[in-house]
């Protein structure tokens, strides 16, 4: 079978896939979500003129020639309203960090250029109009936009949100995505393991990379090679599923059992690929009856697996999700060491642990064995560095990298 290029692979279960349907939420609950519509702002904010420093409010035509004594009429706290206090000439308002600005004041004295004396204080530097002051709708304007449709929320949105009072937003629906691993060979937990027996490792770590990623897990459980359960556990998955992740039995075995049961569920889009890449070679899709559930067969090899999910999986679940920026950053670095390779007609993945040096460069090196079931590298990489079809590329030159983990670069 022709390999495809994993740009076209990618294409094609892209365009297989497409956006949920936006839901009202809590905006506690929105952190990762996507907005499904424009946030406008009916307030400013800050919502009054208010000091952004401890010190005097003060009149900046009476502190033009310093040192200047002034009258202290009261102070202000934040929280306070100033009621009738007013700031006439000659007079300074004690006033703390987000206090109201009183009427009279156009600018705000720092308290360690101050001395205070009885009644008075002794303003010792200069300050023109609008020093240390916030204005009303410095940082938002009464009728701003104040994000686009489709910005991602972050903490500091959820900040800004809540700064507006909004309690509920519109969000798209984050995608609902089973797991099941598929292999007679497979066993779970501790236990002395019988001959030709392998623990599941691909179910809890596609999970938790889910997880991760922002998208709601739904653990199917393990499946053994029989066609007729895997095809009953995904056609009841498909159902309250938006995605489901399968690995394991897509390459040419006697029993890589999963194309065939795509083909048999009678699913849109059910395709059987050959991705010119490694890891992450054996590759399959469909989406199911009732409702387009989107299935990703999945190498079964650990490593495979994952890779599979980033190139394949982890786009179009962002996709479903509302974010219009699908992918991981992808960065220029230089290789620490030769990383050779064999021309084979494919793109090659290799794990590597990328660290920015003190002139801001990113190196990498590789984490360890490359091989597809070689997980632990996969645990010790921050990155995979792409290989193009060739002989490699030597020490000390450039190489194009996925940052999977920017946190541990
Ligand atoms: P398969 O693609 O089903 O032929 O599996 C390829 C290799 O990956 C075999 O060595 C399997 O035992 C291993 N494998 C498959 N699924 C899993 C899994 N869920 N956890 C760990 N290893 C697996
Ligand atoms: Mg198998």
């Amino acid at each position: 079978m022709a390999l495809v290029t994993i740009d076209d692979a990618r294409g094609f279960v892209l365009s297989s896939c497409h956006r949920l349907e936006p839901v009202v939420i809590p905006v506690g609950e929105a952190v990762g979500h996507v907005l499904a519509e424009p946030v406008r702002s009916n307030e400013a904010v800050p919502p009054f003129t208010n000091s952004s420093m401890d010190g005097y409010a003060v009149r900046s035509g009476d502190v033009r020639q310093v040192p200047a004594t002034l009258r202290v009429r009261g102070a202000l706290m934040a929280g306070d309203d100033p009621g009738t206090l007013v700031v006439g000439e000659g007079e300074a308002v004690r006033i703390m960090t987000g206090a109201v600005l009183p009427p009279g004041a156009d600018a705000v004295c720092m308290v360690e250029h101050t001395r205070s004396e009885g009644g008075f204080v002794v303003i010792d530097e200069a300050v023109g109009p609008g020093t240390n002051i916030r204005p009303a709708g410095g940082d938002i304007a009464a009728g701003d936009q104040v994000f686009a449709a489709g910005a991602p929320l972050s903490a500091a949105h959820i900040g800004v949100l809540a700064s507006l009072g909004m309690e509920q937003v519109l969000v798209y629906r984050r995608p609902r995505v089973g797991v099941v691993s598929t292999g007679d060979e497979l066993t779970s937990g501790p236990g002395p393991l019988k001959l030709g027996k392998v623990r599941d490792s691909n179910r809890p770590a596609l999970l938790a990379q889910l997880k991760a990623d922002g998208f709601v897990p739904v653990d199917l459980g393990r499946s053994s090679d029989d066609p007729d359960g895997l095809a009953k556990t995904l056609q009841e998955a498909a159902l309250e599923c938006d995605a489901l992740l399968t690995s394991g039995g897509v390459s040419v075995g006697d029993r890589d059992i999963v194309k065939t049961v795509l083909e048999k569920l009678g699913g849109q889009h059910a395709r059987w690929l050959q991705v010119a890449v490694r890891p992450g070679k054996p590759f399959a899709f469909s989406t199911l009856p009732p409702n387009g559930a989107a299935v990703f067969g999945l190498p079964g090899n650990p490593v495979s697996a994952l890779v599979s999910y980033e190139l394949f999986a982890r786009p179009s679940l962002r996709l479903m999700a509302g974010h219009e920026d699908l992918d991981r950053p992808r960065l220029a670095a230089r290789a620490g060491v030769d990383l050779q390779r064999q021309r084979d007609g494919r793109l090659h993945l290799v794990r590597v642990q990328a660290t920015a040096s003190a002139d801001g460069v990113l190196h990498v090196l590789p984490s360890g064995g490359q091989s597809s079931n070689q997980l632990h590298a996969l645990a010790s990489a921050n990155a995979l560095a792409f290989l193009p079809d060739g002989e490699g590329v030597a020490a000390g030159d450039i190489v194009e990298v996925m940052v999977l983990d920017a946190d541990a670069v």
